[in-house]
């Protein structure tokens, strides 16, 4: 055998063993992925989540495999991966981007009367004909104002309306028009105000900024407590984050601003969800719904609040957080219409926002 012929028997040896090697791994890893581990690619950005994931694995032994990306960057990929994606549960933190992942056909509907025990139809996906949902909120979150306690009178900014009124000229800060949370608040107020009045208070919350949209909701209050505006946007669970933290510059930026829950006289204030559901392809179904009954479950939901500032969405659920007792005192009124209303909603948004040049 010449030389060269020697190198390749080599080489095909080589290969004809990798080969072995991973279908032993594939086969493996497929009975592991069956049988014990659950797949999740979440969008949940939350540190304090590690005790909520470590929780399910100690209680039912099953290992929890992580992918972190944003909504748009989970939906890009599993619509990328088709059958072939190894997702099981798939975690977003807005409606509209559930409802996104619905009618695209991402999700499976899961019957399980645990969860639709727990969960209030007006924080879960629409049921189809079988009575299966596609995808639940296991937590909620206000969209709520804060403002320059010196600069403004706390009663020119208690509705979302007043944002768009000529007299918080030049005092706006607000992340991106179509940021999934601002589509979603937008989203609502078109469900309550309808089209024209919609377009024409988003028109004047871009002549009221105080600069284009940037950043993210912690921008924006940063923003407020460091003079570039003097009214802002934001989600509830940023702010009680600040007001927990031990950081003395965070303690001094909250004493400057005032907080307020919008539309309290009216429909009350736009809340969000963060949610679940099941991945079309899920190889690990049955793992994938315990761990959906495991969110709805009361430790998971008084996590939600004491661990990540939110608010659990199931009835009864005990919570000790200071942040969000100290930020709504005995309560809020919330808008009552379904979130899944709200992602509908949000391809007429994107062109009213396109139409006033909101970016
Ligand atoms: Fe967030």
């Amino acid at each position: 055998m010449g030389s060269t012929q020697l190198e390749l028997r080599v080489i095909l040896t080589k290969k004809f063993i990798s080969m072995a090697l991973a279908g032993m791994f594939v086969c493996v890893s497929n009975s592991i992925a069956q049988e014990n581990s659950l797949n999740i690619y979440s969008a949940r950005h939350y540190p304090t989540d590690e005790a909520l994931y470590g929780n399910f694995s100690k209680a039912t032994g099953i290992k929890i495999n992580r992918v972190d990306a944003d909504d748009a960057g989970i939906l890009a990929r599993l619509k990328a991966e088709g059958a072939a994606s190894p997702a099981d549960v798939i975690l977003l933190v807005d409606a509209s981007r559930l409802w996104k992942g619905e009618i695209e056909g991402l999700f499976q509907p899961v019957k399980s009367k645990l969860l639709s025990d727990a969960i209030a139809p007006q924080f879960r996906g629409k049921a189809n004909l079988d009575g299966a949902i596609p995808w639940f909120g296991f937590s909620t979150r206000a969209r709520v104002v804060v403002y320059n306690k010196l600069k403004v009178a706390k009663e020119e900014v208690d509705t979302y309306e007043k944002l768009g009124n000529p007299i918080n000229n030049g005092r706006l800060c607000i992340r991106s028009g179509s940021h999934p949370y601002n589509l979603s608040l937008f989203g609502s107020v078109l469900e309550h105000l309808g089209e024209e009045k919609t377009q024409t208070w988003l028109k004047g919350m871009v002549e009221n900024m105080a600069r284009s949209p940037k950043g993210g909701d912690t921008d924006q209050i940063k923003g407020v407590a460091t003079g570039e505006c003097s009214v802002a946007v934001t989600n509830s669970y940023y702010l009680a984050r600040l007001m927990r933290s031990e950081k003395s510059e965070d303690k001094a930026m909250m004493e400057k601003l005032g907080v307020v829950f919008p539309n309290q006289a009216s429909w009350g204030t736009h809340v969000n969800i963060a949610g679940a559901a099941v991945a079309k392809n899920a190889k690990n179904r049955e793992n994938a719904i315990k761990f959906l009954e495991y969110l709805a479950s009361p430790t998971a939901q008084s996590h939600f609040a004491d661990g990540n500032n939110e608010w659990p969405v199931a009835q009864g659920v005990s919570i000790s957080n200071p942040a969000l007792k100290a930020l709504t005192g005995n309560g809020f009124k919330s808008e009552n219409i379904p979130v899944s209303v709200v992602g509908m909603n949000q391809v007429k948004v994107q062109q009213l926002l396109d139409r006033v040049g909101f970016k």
